[in-house]
């Protein structure tokens, strides 16, 4: 017969790792569904400093896999597949992956959210070739190269500060005149002599033919274009674009209530407006995203479906 879990987490970040941590120990048969590697966005972190307990050097990956480990020792599952379609309105519900149909009892969505992206031409193409939207992943190759950090809030001067450590340069262009970044974190890039802004600025193009060699910038108060070519040294630049992060809720529009942003919309125990359904982390609407407040929600939805279960599957 096909299993039926008590619960399918979909999503291994912070929150759905969390959750599948707090499901498995209370003896409910556990599964965490994600797409990619497991962690989300703070696999692509390098200094977690926010979050309580953590140590010097601690980075967002070693943090995963201290996750990870946890919530299989408790006996959950951990799979790789992407979900393309949910059935979520009977008791039993499915999920259909690009691999398998699953099915369980509750669903807790930690889809999370994806990087925004710029919508500039050049763009898309040069991704990977100079564009990036992860410093840690790509700051080493741009050792001793210029870059240019695109936004103004905790992600792009936190990234800017890291990414410091490698380039010979780092600009942060901002459509603003003042960032949005928290103080503590601003004034650390202030300090950091190898860090400079450009205000009130957009990219208007991103330039090269197989990597990027050149981006154009539009003053957003006189309209003037500027354009930055890589030296002829190097060749290229980086450009790594923190611009704010989009729900990952395609799955669920039409089927749950979603904010205008497009994020869930659960109560304070984490339920959607489906029974059996429930939302954590960073892909709920809520007032902060961080790791911290992912695994609160995580651990919150966990209890919570089993209470649901031992109500609506009550013999
Ligand atoms: P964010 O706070 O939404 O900031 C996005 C920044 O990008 C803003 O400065 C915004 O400009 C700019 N922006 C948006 N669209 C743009 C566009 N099309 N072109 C140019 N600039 C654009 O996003 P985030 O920095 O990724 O942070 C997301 C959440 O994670 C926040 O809640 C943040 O506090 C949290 N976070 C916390 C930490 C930490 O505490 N250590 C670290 C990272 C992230 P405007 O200012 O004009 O809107």
């Amino acid at each position: 017969m096909e299993k039926i879990y008590d619960v399918i987490i979909i999503g291994a970040g912070p929150a759905g790792l969390t959750a599948g941590l707090y499901a498995a120990r209370d003896k409910m048969s556990t599964l965490v569904l994600e797409k990619e590697k497991p962690g989300g966005q703070i696999a692509t972190t390098d200094e977690v400093a926010n979050y309580p307990g953590s140590i010097e050097n601690a980075t967002g990956p070693s943090l995963v896999s201290r996750m990870v480990d946890q919530c299989k020792e408790f006996g959950a599952e951990i799979e790789k597949d992407n979900i393309k379609e949910v059935q979520l309105e009977e008791k039993i519900k499915v999920l259909i992956g690009e691999k398998e149909t699953y099915k369980a009892k509750s669903v807790v969505i930690a889809t999370g959210a994806t990087p925004r992206k710029l919508g500039a031409p050049g763009e898309k193409e040069l991704t990977g070739k100079g564009v990036s939207y992860c410093a840690t992943c790509d700051a080493d190759f741009f050792t001793d190269l210029e870059v240019f950090v695109i936004g103004g809030g905790d992600s792009a001067v936190e990234e800017a500060i890291h990414l410091s450590k490698f380039a010979r340069k780092v600009t942060i262009v901002h459509r603003r005149e003042e960032l949005k970044a928290a103080k503590s974190i601003q004034e650390k890039a202030f300090k950091n002599e190898k860090i400079g802004f450009i205000w009130n600025s957009s990219v208007k193009e991103i330039k090269g033919d197989g990597m990027v060699e050149g981006m154009v910038l539009e003053n957003l108060q006189t309209g003037e274009l500027t354009e930055f070519e890589a030296d002829d040294e190097d060749g290229t630049f980086g450009i790594f674009i923190f611009v704010g992060y989009l729900p990952q809720t395609g799955l669920f529009k039409d089927k749950l209530n979603l904010s205008k942003a497009g994020y869930i919309l659960t109560d304070d125990n984490m339920h959607t407006d489906l029974s059996g359904v429930l939302a954590a982390g960073d892909v709920r609407e809520k007032s902060l995203r961080q790791v911290a407040t992912a695994v609160g929600d995580g651990a919150i939805a966990a209890i919570q479906a089993e209470k649901y279960i031992d109500h609506a599957f009550e013999e």
